[in-house]
C-alpha cells in the first residue's frame, strides 16, 4: 500500500500523445488509489518530426489572423483527437466541441482560447476514459485583469471544489480572466497547473509524468550518459535551472514550495524507475536526502556572458561604490547576473545579449560614476555552477573543483561561492566550457 493519501498526477504531452500513451497513463493512475487528481497536457509529439497539438493550435490562430483558410489545419487537429477517441474505443463525440471552436474562429477569437483547447479536449478524453469528473480549468484557475495569476483566489475556489470530488481531471495550461475569457500560462504551463492543483488538494505528492526518468546530473549533450539525480531540494533545482538545465517550468515550483509538497519527476514509459524527487528540504527525507559528504547534485552552466572588471585602490572604504556601479548598469536597462568581488576589485557578470551595442556607453558611464583606476570588459565568458547540498560544511569541495580544472589546464577567470555553500560558480572562457563541465562531473562521480 502506498504511504500517500493524495497525489496529483500531471502528464506531459508525450505521455498523452496517442491512445497507446494514454493507456499507459491510465494504467499508472489506476495502479494507486492515491492518484486522485489528474492534470493533462495537450497531445505532444508521437515521433520525431511530429507536431504538438499546441503548436498546431497556435498556427491555426496565426492563419486566422492573416485571413488565411483555417479549415484544413483545424481538420488535422480534429483528426488527431478523433483518432485517439477511436483507438481508445471511447464513445465520446467531440464534434460539438469542434463546432464551438469553429464558431469562435469565425467570430475572431484569441490566441489563448485556441491554444488552451489542446489541454481542454485532452482533459475531456481522459475524464471520459477514466470515468472521472471533468473540471474546466476556466472555472477554478484565475488571473487578474492584467493577466497576473491570482494564487490565493484560485487556491480558495479550487480547494473548495476538490473537497467535493474524490477524483477529477483538470486540464493544464489555462484559466480565466475576470471577464471569463481564457488566459494561458506561458509555454509548458501545465506544470504550473499541476502544482496549483497539488497545493489546493493538499496533496502529499505531486507526480510529474514525462518521457525521461528524472533529471540528469549534467547535460547529456556534454557528458554522455550522466547519472540521474535521485533527490534534489527546491533550492538546488533553482540553482541548476537558472544555469540553464532544462527542467520544469520555473513557475511551477512556487505553489508546491509554499505548501511544502515534494515533486516526483517520473517516466510514463518506465513507471518503475524512481525518477527524481524534489523536496522542500532534507527534513523528513532522511537518509535518502543526506548525500555523502562532499557529493554534488549537479553541474550546469551558461555561455554568452561577459565580465566587467573594475579596480580601484581602497575601493572597500568607499561607501556606495558598488551601489553606484550597479545603479549605472540598471539605468541602462541591463540586469546583472553575478557579482564576485575582491578587496579592491569588483566584477560584474552580465549577459552579452543584454549588453550588445551598449558596451562603450556603459564603460563611459561607470568611469564617470566611480572613477576607477582600471576598468575592462571581457567577452566570451561562460559560468559553470557546481551545485550540491553535500558540499555544505565539507572542506575541500572547492579545491576539488579547481583541481579538476587545473588538471585539464583550464584557466579560471572568476570564482563565486554562494554564502549558502550550496554552489560554487566558476567563470571560464567560453571555448573551455564543455571541457570544464566534463572535468568537474568526472571529478565528483568517479568512484
Ligand atoms: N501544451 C502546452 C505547451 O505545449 C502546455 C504544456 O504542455 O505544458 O506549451
Amino acid at each position: 500500500m502506498s504511504k500517500y493519501q493524495t497525489k496529483v498526477v500531471k502528464f506531459g504531452g508525450t505521455s498523452l500523445a496517442s491512445a497507446e500513451q494514454i493507456q499507459k497513463a491510465v494504467a499508472i493512475i489506476r495502479a494507486e488509489d492515491a492518484r486522485r487528481y489528474v492534470v493533462p497536457s495537450a497531445p505532444g509529439k508521437r515521433f520525431d518530426g511530429d507536431k504538438k497539438v499546441t503548436d498546431m493550435l497556435i498556427a491555426l490562430y496565426e492563419a486566422s489572423e492573416q485571413g488565411n483558410p483555417c479549415e484544413e489545419l483545424l481538420g488535422e487537429i480534429e483528426q488527431r483527437y478523433t483518432e485517439i477517441v477511436g483507438d481508445l474505443g471511447l464513445s465520446l463525440d467531440l464534434s460539438p466541441e469542434f463546432s464551438a471552436i469553429r464558431a469562435q474562429l469565425a467570430a475572431g477569437t484569441t490566441l489563448d482560447y485556441l491554444a488552451s483547447r489542446g489541454e481542454y479536449l485532452n482533459g475531456l478524453i481522459l475524464a471520459g476514459y477514466l470515468g472521472y469528473p471533468f473540471i474546466d480549468a476556466a472555472e477554478v484557475i484565475f488571473f487578474d485583469e492584467n493577466g497576473a495569476f491570482e494564487a490565493e483566489l484560485t487556491n480558495r475556489v479550487l480547494s473548495r471544489r476538490l473537497s467535493r470530488q474524490r477524483n477529477a481531471v483538470i486540464p493544464g495550461f489555462y484559466g480565466s480572466l475576470p471577464n471569463g475569457t481564457i488566459k494561458t500560462f506561458s509555454r509548458g504551463g501545465s506544470d504550473i497547473t499541476g502544482a496549483i492543483v497539488a497545493r489546493a488538494a493538499n496533496a502529499d505528492l505531486y507526480e510529474n509524468w514525462t518521457d525521461v526518468s528524472g533529471f540528469l546530473m549534467t547535460d547529456p549533450r556534454i557528458v554522455p550518459n550522466p547519472k540521474a539525480i535521485k533527490i534534489i531540494t527546491y533550492r538546488e533545482l533553482r540553482e541548476l535551472s537558472y544555469m540553464g538545465a532544462a527542467v520544469l517550468h520555473e513557475d511551477s515550483i512556487f505553489p508546491v514550495k509554499v505548501a511544502g509538497i515534494p515533486i516526483n519527476i517520473k517516466n510514463t514509459n518506465r513507471p518503475d524507475d524512481n525518477g527524481t524527487l524534489i523536496v522542500p528540504s532534507k527534513d523528513g527525507f532522511e537518509p535518502m536526502a543526506s548525500p555523502a559528504p562532499g557529493a554534488i547534485t549537479g553541474v550546469a552552466g551558461r555561455k554568452g556572458l561577459c565580465l566587467i572588471h573594475i579596480e580601484k585602490d581602497m575601493m572597500n572604504q568607499e561607501i556606495g561604490f558598488g551601489a553606484k556601479v550597479l545603479q549605472t548598469i540598471a539605468e541602462m536597462g541591463i540586469s546583472f547576473e553575478h557579482l564576485p568581488s575582491g578587496i579592491d576589485t569588483m566584477s560584474v557578470v552580465i549577459s552579452r545579449a543584454d549588453l550588445e551595442g551598449k558596451e562603450e556607453e556603459l564603460i563611459r558611464r561607470i568611469t564617470a560614476a566611480v572613477q576607477p583606476d582600471f576598468i575592462s570588459l571581457e567577452g566570451e565568458l561562460a559560468l559553470v555552477a557546481v551545485v550540491g547540498r553535500g558540499m555544505m560544511g565539507t572542506p575541500g569541495s572547492a579545491a576539488r573543483v579547481f583541481g579538476a580544472l587545473a588538471k585539464e589546464k583550464i584557466n579560471i577567470r572568476m570564482i563565486d561561492q554562494g554564502s549558502s555553500e550550496l554552489n560554487i560558480i566558476v567563470g571560464v572562457n567560453e571555448k573551455d566550457f564543455e571541457r570544464a563541465v566534463g572535468a568537474i562531473y568526472a571529478e565528483f562521480t568517479a568512484s
